[in-house]
């Protein structure tokens, strides 16, 4: 990514809400890692190496980021530089943990972020002479909810899937591996107006029965339910996922009416999908369609999960999970149905909610489509 997806205002303003909500927490200071946070609040993308870069906020702090003087540069050429923030830059032989412990001041309870690495969170807690503690309350909240900007990046990554998918037919066919099929996608992922491909998954016949299935030399057959997932990022960092799947030829009936069943049972999830009502009653919807056919113990994990700057955050749509829903928020509905040894479906489409129901973003052809 050479230049900022929004502009710095926006990272302003998430700053400073993480500030507000350090302070609710109790949190005097948070200290965060490369990872999904760091890229939310300053656009610095990148991922943990061994020597130490971090942002320090909190209430009453001047947020400062510790980085190594290489990639200083880089950091830079983000929000870091447009907002100017303090930056704190250190050379090898030099211990970066004092200048962590320099920007967080005199303080009580610190907070670090999910993705800060044992490596680094070790000997910042015995520099700070304190426990730290996960600031995942704090930095979640931000993220979960979108504006309307990140919204319209998870549309265009929407759309941009959506593309795939309906250019799937061209490359599934019998006699040819999983590993082929994928390819192709994985080209159009980015042909299609994704940055990078972020996973791609063709579970033919008995490996689609498999929900961790990604892809393998299995040769397709004639007659195969075909799962096909696939996401990438857009070049602002938001992702994209969607599942649709396939027949290569004629199915069999009874996997054709279990798969109808199915698609309703994600409808009616999606129907479910509103302000005000639980991420479990979201997940039940899906789930009672299921068992009502019967097909209750095919469907195997929760019904879906967040999505923004990274595939997989909050909220967590699955059994149990009394999260309030609330506008914004951006999710994955994807129930499956799983016959191990035979065969898997999956229908995936990310919603955004609006203030009184949802937004889909996935809108290529939903029933089982026979290639
Ligand atoms: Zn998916
Ligand atoms: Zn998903
Ligand atoms: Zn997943």
């Amino acid at each position: 990514m050479s230049t900022l997806p929004f502009d710095s205002s926006v990272y302003a303003a998430r700053l400073e809400r993480a500030s507000a909500l350090a302070a609710e927490a109790g949190l005097d200071a948070v200290v965060v890692g490369p990872g999904p946070d760091l890229k939310y609040l300053v656009g610095v993308e990148g991922d943990t190496i061994e020597r130490l870069t971090a942002l320090v906020l909190g209430p009453g702090l001047e947020a400062t980021v510790v980085v190594p003087r290489m990639e200083l540069a880089k950091v830079r050429s983000t929000a870091v530089g447009s907002l100017g923030l303090a930056v704190s830059d250190w050379v090898d032989g030099e211990n970066p943990y004092d200048l962590v412990a320099a920007a967080v001041g005199k303080t009580t309870r610190v907070g670090v972020s999910d993705a800060l690495p044992a490596l680094h969170v070790i000997p910042l807690g015995e520099r700070l002479s304190t426990g730290l503690e996960l600031a995942t309350p704090v930095l979640r909240e931000g993220r979960m909810i979108k504006d309307s900007a990140e919204a319209a990046e998870l549309r265009r990554a929407g759309d941009a899937i959506d593309a795939v998918h309906r250019r799937v037919p061209e490359w599934l066919r019998a006699g040819r591996t999983e590993r082929e099929v994928a390819a192709d996608i994985a080209e159009a992922i980015v042909a299609e107006g994704h940055e990078t491909v972020e996973f791609v998954i063709v579970g033919s016949g008995p490996n689609g029965a498999d929900p961790h299935h990604e892809v393998s030399d299995r040769v397709i057959e004639d007659g195969d339910i075909v799962v096909v997932d696939i996401g990438g990022a857009v070049p602002s960092g938001y992702n994209s996922d969607s599942t649709r799947t396939y027949a290569v030829g004629t199915p069999d009936p009874e996997a054709a009416e279990r798969i109808a069943v199915l698609v309703r049972a994600q409808q009616a999830a999606v129907d479910a999908a509103r302000p005000g009502v639980t991420a479990s009653e979201v997940d039940a919807a899906a789930r009672q369609v299921l068992a009502d056919a019967g097909l209750g113990e095919a469907f195997l994990h929760r019904t879906g999960h967040g999505i923004g700057v990274s595939v997989h955050e909050e909220p967590y749509i699955a059994p149990g999970n009394d999260l309030v829903l609330r506008e914004g928020m951006a999710f994955s509905i994807e129930p499956g149905i799983y016959f191990a040894g035979e065969w898997g479906a999956r229908i995936e489409d990310i919603v955004v909610l609006t203030a009184d129901g949802c937004e889909r973003l996935n809108t290529s052809e939903h029933a089982l489509r026979s290639v």
